[in-house]
């Protein structure tokens, strides 16, 4: 359902993401572009709108400016701000309270509410070992009273015998009533559905939950039906009050905009997805692991989630104040090398200086991988104190003795020294740009 949202943004943040720095120009125009992604799949505008809003704001900010690598900072807040439009956390059903507990299934016809109502009810039973009974109300339609006895046997799920000539709100008291003499914990009713929304529909609708008191009244909407999905759930929570939402065919081609508008819209949690005719094609609607799914960027999320709890930020201020005073010595590389150690890559500190890209892009071309930064780390650790803060005095001899030391090359200090240079000088050249103000290239 999010495939082609996904490649999009994908697309979008992998070019931000590789960029060094950001300045709020770059910020903006790749806003616009998520802007028209989120238009093509179909999300109210007033939802892009807020959305990009919010990612803007958070993007230009100090959060992005401080952060190790402000591109995959951005991805983040991407991350985020889509997991709060979806909902923030995973809304299960509700079933605390007292036995039988009734839930109302609504929604127009052929969205799909006979099969999530069998869906529901044999997730219930089977993963939560409730005793579950389903009853149907739709009295025009007796085939569908029959088809939710079909599924019923086909799940083990009992439903209420059929009774001709009785009204919704009849068939529903006698379910609540079986369920209390038959010793049953949940009661799955399925109202009758129309093609399109109608006064009759909702006063029925209105009557069986003035007549049995569900704990969840559960709109079934058809994902493939985008807006529309939205603005149903929006007259049923007007007319009779949802507690939540069951999303359907989301195996279909949908272009995700009910999905990505619901929450927002309605205010109203999507509980469970339909992925398909089986019946256990449901699933449960984690915001999080679903904006994971649409950014394919879960291991930059986690690094940056990583990074932001490793890094010791005011330890990282200090040093980065220094190195914009050209004050960039061997114990400071060291603490860099081992901060890209901790997040896995390149990174740390240096993310913090401006115009940062062009010395990473150097760094990452040196090749530094996990084995390189352990060398180096050796190479330093067999200086002295006073070699480590004052590099200029490291003389061949001495150079010889830190090789053997750390069991490495002569070559190996050598580079290391030469690394070291450049990247004081470049830091030396940056911190007089900068004019020693914190904040980055987008702080002004
Ligand atoms: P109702 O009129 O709302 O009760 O709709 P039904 O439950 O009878 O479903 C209508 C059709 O949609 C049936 O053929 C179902 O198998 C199919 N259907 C329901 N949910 C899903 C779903 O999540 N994915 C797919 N692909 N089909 C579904």
């Amino acid at each position: 359902m999010f495939d082609s949202l996904s490649d999009r943004l994908g697309g979008i943040l992998d070019r931000l993401k590789k960029r060094g720095a950001l300045t709020e120009a770059d910020v903006g125009e790749a806003m616009r572009e998520v802007r028209r992604a989120l238009i093509e799949a179909d999300v109210a505008l007033d939802v892009v709108r807020s959305f990009t809003d919010k990612v803007r704001t958070r993007a230009v900010g100090a959060e992005v400016v401080k952060s190790v690598t402000p591109g995959q900072m951005v991805v983040k807040i991407v991350h985020d701000e889509l997991v709060a439009m979806l909902g923030s956390d995973a809304k299960p059903i509700d079933l605390e309270a007292a036995p039988p507990v009734p839930v109302l299934m609504v929604g127009l016809q052929g969205s799909g509410k006979t099969t999530s109502t069998a869906k529901i009810a044999r997730r219930l039973k089977d993963r939560a070992g409730r005793k579950v009974l389903m009853a149907s109300l739709d009295t025009r339609r007796p085939a569908a009273m029959e088809q939710l006895a079909t599924l019923g046997k086909q799940v083990s799920v009992d439903t209420l015998p059929i009774v001709a000539g009785q009204s919704a709100v009849q068939i529903a008291r006698r379910a609540m009533e079986a369920a209390r003499l038959g010793g049953f914990d949940v009661v799955m009713l399925d109202t009758a559905g129309r093609v399109t929304l109608d006064e009759a529909l909702m006063a029925e609708v209105a009557e069986v939950k003035a007549a049995t008191g569900p704990h969840e009244v559960l709109l079934v909407a058809d994902s493939l039906t985008g807006q529309d999905a939205v603005n149903t759930a929006k007259a049923f929570d007007a007319r009779v009050g949802l507690t939540g939402i069951v999303l359907t065919r989301a195996d279909g081609d949908g272009r995700g905009g009910a999905a990505l508008s619901m929450r927002a819209v309605t205010g109203k949690p999507i509980k469970l997805v339909g992925t398909g005719e089986k019946m256990d094609a449901l699933e449960d609607f984690d915001p999080r692991r679903i904006a994971g799914r649409i950014l394919g960027m879960g291991d930059v999320v986690s690094l940056v989630e990583k990074a932001v709890e490793n890094i010791d930020a005011e330890k990282a201020m200090a040093a980065a104040e220094r190195m914009r005073k050209g004050n960039f010595d061997l114990e400071d590389l060291r603490m860099q090398l081992e901060q890209m150690e901790k997040l896995g890559g390149l990174g740390g500190l240096m993310g913090m200086l401006p115009g940062i890209g062009k010395l990473k892009n150097q760094m990452a071309n040196a090749n530094l991988d996990d084995k390189v930064i352990r060398r180096q780390k050796a190479i330093i650790d067999s200086m002295t104190k006073k070699e480590r803060r004052n590099p200029k005095l490291l003389d061949a001899s001495r150079r010889k003795r830190i090789a053997a030391g750390s069991g490495t090359k002569v070559e190996d200090v050598n580079k290391l020294m030469k690394m070291h240079r450049q990247m004081a000088d470049m830091m030396k050249a940056m911190g007089a740009s900068a004019g020693g103000k914190r904040g980055g290239p987008m702080a002004g």
